[in-house]
C-alpha cells in the first residue's frame, strides 16, 4: 500500500475554476505544516470548512477527492484559527495521524500546487503578475505569454538485488532507516541511464536487467518516483559514496529491516523482495 492507494476513493486533479462554497475542505498551509485538527484517539485528521474559515475569503481550487471538494486559502489573507485546529508538520501527519487515508495524501498532493502556486506569481521571463489560465492549470504572463505548467521532477528508487540479497543504503542527512538507492535525473538521460548512474555513483556497482516496477507522487518534493529493480554484473564489492551514504550492504532477503512508516515506494519494494515476490 503506497500513499496514493486510496481506492475505492479517486482523485480528480483535472483544472477546474469552480467556486468555493461553505462545504469545501479547505488546506492551509504554512512552510510545511497544515492547520487540522486530530482526534488523536481514532488516530484521524479533518480539514476546516470554508464555511468555518471564512466563505467571504479568496480561494484556489486544487482537486476532488470523489464528492469532497479541496482549496487552498489564497496567501495574505487575515483568518482566525478556528478552535480545535492547529498547524501540524506533514512528516508527522504521515507518522502518527494515518487516517483516513486520502485526507494524508490530500495534503501532499495539495504541498506540491500551493508550493506551485506560490512560486508561479510572476512571470520568470520578464517579472510580470502572471494570471491563471481560464481553460487548464497554466498561469500565463499577460505582458510575453509565457506559459508556465506544474512541474513535476522524476527520480529513480533502485533495489539492486545479488541472488537472494539487496542492496540497502543509509543516507547520510534526513531519513535514518533502511533505504535503496535513489536519485534526480539528469536532463537529457533516460530513466534507466539514471538507474545505472546512480547506483554506480552511489555504491560503484553495474547493474544489468534493469525492469520497471511502480511509481508513486511524491508530493512533499514534487516528485514522480519511479522504481527499478535490477541485477548486480559482475562484481559485486561496494565501493560507498561516503558524502551521500552512511550505510550500504546487501541485506539477505530474511534479514531486511522494513522502515517504521507505511506507504512509500521505497518500502514496498523491500517488502517484496523479503517476501520473495520481486520480478
Ligand atoms: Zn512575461
Amino acid at each position: 500500500m503506497m500513499i496514493q492507494d486510496i481506492a475505492p476513493k479517486k482523485l480528480n486533479n483535472s483544472y477546474s475554476n469552480k467556486s468555493v462554497n461553505t462545504n469545501s475542505l479547505v488546506v492551509i498551509s504554512d512552510e510545511g505544516k497544515f492547520l487540522l485538527k486530530v482526534d488523536e484517539k481514532e488516530n484521524t485528521i479533518s480539514y476546516p470548512t470554508a464555511e468555518i474559515i471564512g466563505i467571504e475569503l479568496e480561494y484556489t481550487y486544487l482537486f476532488s477527492i470523489d464528492d469532497e471538494d479541496f482549496f487552498f486559502l489564497n496567501s495574505g489573507q487575515e483568518f482566525t484559527n478556528p478552535e480545535g485546529f492547529e498547524f501540524y508538520d506533514m512528516r508527522a501527519l504521515r507518522k502518527d495521524y494515518l487516517y483516513p487515508k486520502h485526507y494524508v495524501f490530500a495534503a501532499y498532493t495539495a504541498y506540491q500546487l500551493i508550493e506551485w502556486y506560490e512560486g508561479t506569481k510572476y512571470c520568470g521571463r520578464c517579472g510580470s503578475l502572471n494570471e491563471h489560465s481560464k481553460t487548464e492549470r497554466a498561469k500565463v504572463c499577460p505582458n510575453c505569454g509565457k506559459t508556465v505548467y506544474p512541474r513535476i521532477n522524476p527520480a529513480v528508487i533502485v533495489g539492486v538485488t545479488n541472488s537472494d540479497k539487496l542492496l540497502l543504503t543509509k543516507y547520510r542527512t534526513g531519513f535514518a532507516h533502511n533505504a535503496l538507492v535513489a536519485g534526480f535525473t539528469e536532463i537529457g538521460e533516460t530513466l534507466e541511464e539514471c538507474v545505472a548512474r546512480e547506483v554506480m555513483e552511489e555504491t560503484g556497482i553495474h547493474v544489468k536487467n534493469i525492469r520497471y516496477y511502480k511509481s508513486q507522487p511524491w508530493g512533499i518534493a514534487s516528485d514522480i518516483l519511479t522504481g527499478f529493480f535490477c541485477d548486480v554484473d559482475g562484481d559485486d564489492t561496494i565501493t560507498m559514496d561516503a558524502t551521500e551514504l552512511k550505510y550500504a550492504e546487501w541485506v539477505p532477503r530474511e534479514e531486511i529491516k522494513l522502515q517504521p512508516l507505511e506507504y512509500s515506494l521505497t518500502n514496498e519494494m523491500m517488502k517484496i523482495f523479503k517476501e520473495g515476490l520481486s520480478h
